[in-house]
Order: C-alpha cells, then structure tokens, then sequence
C-alpha cells in the first residue's frame, strides 16, 4: 500500500507524542492561562504572608549542583513555555534552561515547584504544605478543563514542547 510522506519522526515514543499533544491541547484553552494566574495568585500571596526569604542567589536553580529536580504537570509546562527559554539544551545539563546569572527570566510564568522552594528550615515545613496543596489544585483543573494529567521532571518532557510556535 502506497501511503502520503508523513513528517512525524517514527522513533518518536507513543509516551513522547502523548505529552507533545497535551502540551499543544493545553495551549489551544486560553482559560488555562487565566485560571493558572488564578492559582498562581494565591498561592503567592501565601507565599508572601508566612515571609518567606530566600538569600542563596538562584542555587537552587543548578541542578547539577544542588541535586534537584524539578517536577512539573501539563498545564504547569504550558505556561512555563508562555515564555522561550534562553538555551533549551540546558535541560540536559540538568541546568534550567532559564536561568540567566541568579536571575529566573520565566520568574512571572514558573511553576508551582519554584515559587515554595525555600531551602531555609525555618520556611521548609510550610512551603511543603502549600506546594501540596497548590498541586493538588494545578491536578483539579486539568481535570476541570479536560487536559491530560502528566507531572514529570523537568528533562523528561520532550525538548520539542520548549520551542513555542
Ligand atoms: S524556572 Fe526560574 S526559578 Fe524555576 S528553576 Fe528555572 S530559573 Fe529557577
């Protein structure tokens, strides 16, 4: 049987294609983005009121170095990638790819995982309870706005889903 060229990469994993379509579902529902800056919100303006301080500098952002990993769902990634990372390679190098010097360039779009990280004992406890339960809540509305459910680490997404079209 004589079939049309496809551009699909045939070693593409059944896994890999799962995420890249959610990925691009999930960008196609603007209410995605607006009920994620909902979230995000709040969980801020906790964030804020047990006054949380981090000094170390963006460390925590290498990787390599501090032994990290950073995890993240569909919808998370999905407004991560609102805004292109600066050398998506990075990746990896178990370095995030939007870390500039100590600074994040994503920092208004990061997800969940970056905003309670606190490496301070005094903070640690509560930054745990609310990464908890802004989780769970980033987990509901996937299921709200029927987008799939996948949370994995940052390397394991496909390096196609950070280039943004
Ligand atoms: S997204 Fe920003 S805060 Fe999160 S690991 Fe990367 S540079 Fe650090």
């Amino acid at each position: 049987m004589i079939t049309k060229k496809s551009n699909e990469n045939p070693h593409k994993s059944i896994l890999e294609k799962d995420l890249i379509e959610a990925i691009a579902l999930s960008r196609s529902n603007p209410a995605v983005l607006e009920q994620t800056r909902r979230i995000y919100h709040d969980l801020d303006e906790e964030i804020t009121s047990i006054n949380a301080l981090c000094l170390a500098g963006g460390n925590c952002c290498k990787f390599d170095l501090t032994d990290h990993r950073l995890y993240l769902t569909t919808i998370e990634l999905t407004i991560l990638t609102s805004s292109p990372p600066i050398a998506p390679m990075r990746i990896y190098q178990q370095r995030c790819p939007y870390q500039i010097g100590p600074r994040c360039s994503a920092y208004p779009v990061r997800p969940i995982g970056c905003r309670t990280f606190y490496c301070r004992s005094n903070w640690i406890r509560q930054t745990q309870q609310l990464y908890e339960k802004y989780h769970r809540k980033i987990r509901s509305l996937h299921y709200l706005l029927g987008i799939p459910y996948f949370y994995l680490e940052l390397s394991k997404w496909p390096i196609d889903v950070f280039c943004n079209e």
